[in-house]
């Protein structure tokens, strides 16, 4: 396995790969690798003779007081794993290789992209949409990888693949969790052991409405409301949002007859933590 930092460099081995007839597969990840990655990658390496994972804090999907800074960065770690994997290639690009001085081109998105997280984070997926954008140019993969577990930015990519025709397969993976529940997610990393049992609370109250809808309950606004009273039950936890929409279009619904997307946002002393699940009733 290689770890590359230079656009030119994974592009003539991108080159040479697909002068010898290969499927590229890419995995984008921001670093700090768990198994919720592990997962992606070995799903990749399943369906494609090679794979990219590309570990990058990409700063342009950080808002102004967010942990771009602080966020965790571990590459020799990163390494093993998608190693261990079955990984070809790491790209790890300094900012400077990904954002040339000057740069002043985005991709954004008019719709999708409001609500949910896009509330709090007003620029999170234009930076989410350009980066991987930027990644589809240079890796040039036949399918990549994203996890249920940041639901709307699976749903943005799919979205912008359609929109702007760029003929790769967007292949969404289960969300991994801890043994007690808890999403894997490189931000766990922040939370105080009291935090982290506090954290629990995400996927509890996600189960208490799941388990309602599976037993017929349509009124999201009942499902909402659960969600809502079983999360203020925890004195550490503060709600950012909590919402129950359309699966592909994030709109908003009042009742569930088609698939929908349970999505939540709660803060976590200072951390903000996301969890989701998908519902759909004709699969009952
Ligand atoms: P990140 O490094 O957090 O930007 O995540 C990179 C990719 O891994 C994204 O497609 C995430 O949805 C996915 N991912 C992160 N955590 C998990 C998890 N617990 N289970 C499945 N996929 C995940």
């Amino acid at each position: 396995m290689q770890i590359v930092s230079s656009i030119e460099e994974l592009r003539s081995i991108i080159k040479w790969w697909r002068g010898e007839g290969h499927s590229i597969g890419l995995v984008p990840t921001m670093g700090y690798l768990h198994e919720g990655h592990k997962s992606l990658i070995v799903k990749a390496v399943s369906e494609n003779d090679r794979v990219v994972v590309s570990d990058f804090v990409n700063p342009t999907q950080f808002g102004p007081n967010e942990d771009l800074s602080s966020y965790p960065r571990d590459l020799s770690r990163d390494a093993a794993l998608c190693e261990e994997a079955g990984a070809d290639v790491v790209f790890h690009p300094e900012p400077e290789e990904m954002y040339d001085k000057g740069n002043c081109t985005f991709v954004d998105m008019d719709s999708l992209t409001k609500g949910l997280c896009g509330k709090t984070r007003p620029t999170h997926f234009r930076g989410v949409c350009t980066v991987v954008s930027k990644l589809f140019h240079i890796v040039t993969p036949d399918r990549a990888y994203f996890g249920q577990k940041d639901a709307q930015q699976l749903a943005v990519v799919r979205r912008m693949v359609r929109d702007l025709n760029f003929g790769i397969s967007i292949v969404g993976c289960p969300i991994v969790r801890e043994e007690d529940g808890l999403a894997m997610s490189s931000r766990n990393t922040y939370l105080s052991p009291k935090e982290r049992e506090a954290a629990l609370v995400l996927h509890k109250s996600l189960e208490i409405a799941e388990g309602m809808a599976k037993s017929g309950e349509q009124d999201a606004g009942k499902l909402i409301s659960a969600i809502v009273k079983s999360i203020k039950s925890e004195p550490l936890a503060r709600i950012d949002y909590v919402e129950l929409v359309d699966a592909e279009t994030l709109e908003p619904v009042k009742a569930v007859k088609a698939p929908i997307l349970a999505a939540i946002a709660v803060y976590i002393g200072k951390t903000r933590l996301i969890d989701n699940f998908s519902f759909c009733p004709e699969a009952q």
